[in-house]
């Protein structure tokens, strides 16, 4: 069972790490055994009386200017709050509430995470009621003064954090897949499903969705377990009041957006069709890792060409999602079927992946320097201070520029291309915000 999660949230300087230290004494950060991954945030483990969590820092930011940066400190700390349970905001109470500190107390008070206010540095205790006093103003209930440096203080905090933490054993263990099997009608959904449950143990088969025309199939490997959402079934129970569309394209949609990763299934005989087209347009804009299925590989005529025309043809109809991997199976003979399940697990690593904001900014200063931004007709260049994954599911990277307009789209695909070949992201779509200072 995973341990509850507290993000620990404030300005540069106002001491979290400090109180991170405190709190977790020395207890060395958890190493998630993730290969090949370095997360976004250390977590060091912690515990208040009977109760263990891990504390996430969410800071190491310094800039001279904090104001400027805000952004981007709370976008670190939106992708920290994204997973916490709760978050102890931290407020130096020798300054006294800044601008700084409003902004994020406004932003916090519209997350649905509980958060307590620790004004940090109040060694004395008379002072330290006075200081504390001053952030009521901020919206977040009682402002607790502590000293994260002598410990002051933290007992009451931490009696008050951990009625917030679910019992261990409560955080759900979210290990499963889901996987939206979409396509054409007719392009053997229906086959391959069935091929998945002949060949995997079905766990429950079928189970009924929340919504009335959802059938959820659960199979398990390797102790994957994998939900299988079906768009095929509906349209066998005929329905006389909406038109095929409606249960075509819209359950479609439908599953696509429940899914972490899509199965898209295409008839080899076919080929991509405009309705594929319009599918693969969806599933780009949901942002979801894909798997292109090329079904019906047993009735094709080949020889040892075939597969490679294949793929250079339908890859040329399906050039804006190059990223996806492409397999060519069959659904009826079971062929290469369960190799599926292997890209499936490869694109929802991907898809879930974060990666460390400096390996990040190594990537942006190599990438810059093989080849500098381009330069407008006034001479302006365009810079790239920083870039941070500000969010996974999909893999999502917030550029901080000079000026968004400076970099046309010949560069951005440049930049995209390079976080690829050197971080990999297979079979996941990538985001790439470009910000300029506000
Ligand atoms: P962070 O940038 O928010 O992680 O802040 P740090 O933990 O690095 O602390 C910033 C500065 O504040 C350091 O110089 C700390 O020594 C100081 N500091 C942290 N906690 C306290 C405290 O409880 N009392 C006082 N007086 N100073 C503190
Ligand atoms: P769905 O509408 O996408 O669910 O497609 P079905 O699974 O109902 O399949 C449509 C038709 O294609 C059926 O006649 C299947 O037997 C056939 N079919 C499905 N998969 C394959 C395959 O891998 N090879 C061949 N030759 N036919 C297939």
């Amino acid at each position: 069972m995973p341990l509850p999660i507290v993000a620990i949230i404030g300005r540069p300087n106002v001491g979290k790490s400090t109180l991170v230290n405190r709190l977790a004494g020395d207890q060395q950060a958890i190493v998630h055994d993730e290969p090949g991954i370095t997360r976004d945030r250390t977590y060091r483990p912690a515990f208040w009386q009977d109760r263990d969590f891990q504390v996430v820092d969410t800071g190491g930011l310094v800039f001279d200017d904090d104001t400027e940066f805000l952004p981007l400190i709370r976008e670190q700390a939106m992708a920290a709050l994204t997973e916490a349970n709760a978050a102890i905001f931290v407020v130096d109470g020798q300054s006294g509430p800044t601008a700084g500190d409003q902004e994020i107390a406004d932003w916090l008070r519209s997350q649905s995470v509980p958060v307590l206010l620790a004004v940090n540095k109040c060694e004395s205790v008379e002072q330290g009621i006075i200081q504390a006093s001053q952030f009521w103003e901020l919206g977040l209930g009682e402002p607790y003064p502590i000293s994260a440096i002598h410990g002051n203080g933290t007992g009451d905090l931490l009696d008050q954090l951990i009625t917030y933490l679910p019992l261990s054993g409560e955080v759900p263990e979210n290990d499963e897949i889901k996987v939206a099997i979409v396509g054409r009608p007719n392009v053997g959904k229906s086959s391959l499903l069935n091929a998945f449950t002949g060949q995997q143990r079905a766990i429950v088969s079928p189970i009924s969705g929340t919504t009335r025309d959802t059938i959820d199939t659960i199979i398990e490997r390797n102790g994957q377990h994998y939900r299988l959402i079906d768009t095929a079934g509906i349209r066998r129970k005929k329905n006389v009041e909406y038109g095929a569309e409606f249960f075509g394209i819209n359950r479609a949609f439908k599953a696509i957006r429940r899914s972490d990763v899509v199965l898209f299934v295409v008839d080899a005989l076919d080929g991509i069709t405009d309705q594929d087209l319009k599918l693969a347009g969806r599933i780009i804009d949901e942002g979801r890792a894909t798997i292109l299925v090329v079904n019906k590989w047993d009735a094709v005529e080949k020889d040892s060409y075939t597969i490679y025309e294949y793929q250079k043809i339908l890859g040329s109809r399906l050039y804006f999602m190059d990223w996806a991997e492409m397999i060519f199976v069959s659904a009826l003979t079971g062929q290469r079927v369960e190799k599926i399940l292997d890209l499936v697990d490869q694109a929802a690593e991907s898809h879930r992946r974060r990666v460390s904001t400096a390996v990040i900014n190594e990537v942006i200063q190599e990438a810059v320097s093989w080849h500098t931004p381009p330069t407008s007709r006034q001479g302006k260049q365009g810079k790239i201070y920083y870039g941070t994954q500000v969010k996974s599911q999909p893999p999502t990277i917030t550029l901080f520029v000079n000026d968004p307009q400076r970099f046309n789209e010949n560069y951005r695909r440049y930049i995209e291309h390079q976080f690829r070949q050197q971080l990999g992201f297979k079979g996941t779509p990538i985001r790439l915000i470009w910000r300029g200072k506000s």
